[in-house]
């Protein structure tokens, strides 16, 4: 009797972990990337197409890819001026957004509506997001566009201006147009990093006009024939640092500047915050270190999110020897090692390394001073 009830058991859980409400399609990858002190961090990608314009994919796919890689805000931002599709489906601006919507609802993704004017260089194409009415983009002179989405609240945004596309040799170039777009509020920021295609001028621009730095996807294939998702290769993507998760809140840190760029395993933006980033991703399991001559200790150093931190040392102390080069893995411990050999003073020595996959403009990387005592007897 025993057997044959066990027996049913068994085949009825077979049933049940079999059945399609196990499938393991529908899961989705979070990404760790620690709040920082007052803000939240939100993963988002403000740039990409559907068949509303020249993209592969239904709108509500764009949410259904941006729930399973982890983000939490998207916007769709077809192209005003190009419309491949029109024989199949009818130039209607709005459309997308109205589909996408409901679905954004649904799964807690924040989904945003905007557009992509789309002109020749200069001044080049531009996204504008938090539009109201995308049909009244469409107008002749980019200027009337892109002061008709200023006055419904846009925040307006250069796409590309490294593109190869418009600039053949891809070095972004500023022409007075883009003066014009600064002088009259209808530029709020760059992307730094559109796809693959990152824009050292468009880094120093943002620097230099206090543009906020913008890394977006530009996807108009299904998102998984444009990354490879099987080595863990992740899409390009905004972190902004808003008040809470909502729209408004996204809209005030955007135009406030709040925003770091990730690249695979590249942050790009302000100190103000790869600082804080670091900070809160990195603990230390000692707060003091004590040590007398030919002494050494291991410093276990715990990264929690899952972005790398590549270190370079930058203390040089006659006596003391610190780990030149260190790691830190994603949801990883690493060592710095600290000895002293016979030469060592007494005194108080400070850890600071250099982080190599935090670039603040080209080709620089802050410093950070790891907040751990280090006494020497
Ligand atoms: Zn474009
Ligand atoms: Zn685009």
């Amino acid at each position: 009797m025993q057997t044959i009830k066990t027996l049913i058991l068994s085949s009825l859980l077979l049933i049940v972990f079999t059945s399609p409400a196990f499938a393991q399609g529908s899961q989705r990858k979070e990404i760790k990337i620690p709040d920082i002190p007052g803000y939240k961090t939100l993963k988002c990608d403000f740039h990409m197409h559907t068949v509303f314009s020249d993209g592969n994919v239904w709108p509500t796919v764009r949410v259904y890819e941006a729930w399973l890689d982890g983000l939490d805000a998207i916007a769709i931002t077809d192209h005003i001026e190009y419309q491949p599709h029109s024989k199949d489906i009818p130039s209607n601006f709005n459309r997308a957004h109205e589909l996408a919507s409901p679905v954004g609802d649904n799964l807690d993704i924040i989904v945003i509506k905007g557009s992509e004017v789309t002109r020749k260089m200069p001044p080049g194409h531009l996204n504008a997001i938090f539009i109201k009415d995308a049909n009244s983009l469409k107008t002749d002179d980019w200027r009337d566009a892109l002061k008709a989405a200023k006055v419904q609240g846009a925040f307006i945004f250069w796409n590309h201006p490294n593109w190869k596309g418009q600039q053949k040799d891809g070095i972004a170039r500023w022409y007075d147009e883009h003066s014009y777009l600064l002088e009259n509020g209808l530029i709020n920021g760059i992307e730094v990093l559109n796809g693959y295609e990152y824009s050292p001028e468009a880094q120093r621009w943002c620097l230099e006009h206090n543009l906020t730095f913008m890394g977006n996807t530009d996807v108009h294939d299904p998102i998984r024939m444009e990354y490879n998702f099987i080595n863990n290769e992740r899409r390009a993507m905004t972190l902004v640092f808003a008040k809470e998760k909502s729209e408004a809140a996204v809209k005030e840190a955007l135009f406030a500047g709040r925003t770091v760029v990730l690249f695979k395993d590249t942050l790009i933006g302000k100190e103000d915050f790869l600082l804080p980033l670091f900070e809160a991703s990195v603990k230390y399991n000692r707060d003091k270190i004590v040590l007398k001559k030919k002494e050494a200790f291991n410093l276990q150093v715990t990264n929690s999110s899952d972005v790398p931190f590549v270190l370079a040392s930058q203390n040089e102390k006659e006596g003391i020897s610190i780990t030149q080069n260190v790691t830190l893995l994603p949801r990883s411990t690493g060592i710095i090692k600290i000895s002293t050999s016979e030469k060592a003073f007494p005194g108080e020595v400070e850890l600071r390394f250099k982080v190599i996959n935090l670039w603040t403009s080209p080709g620089a990387h802050p410093v950070v001073i790891i907040p751990v005592k280090v006494k020497v007897e």
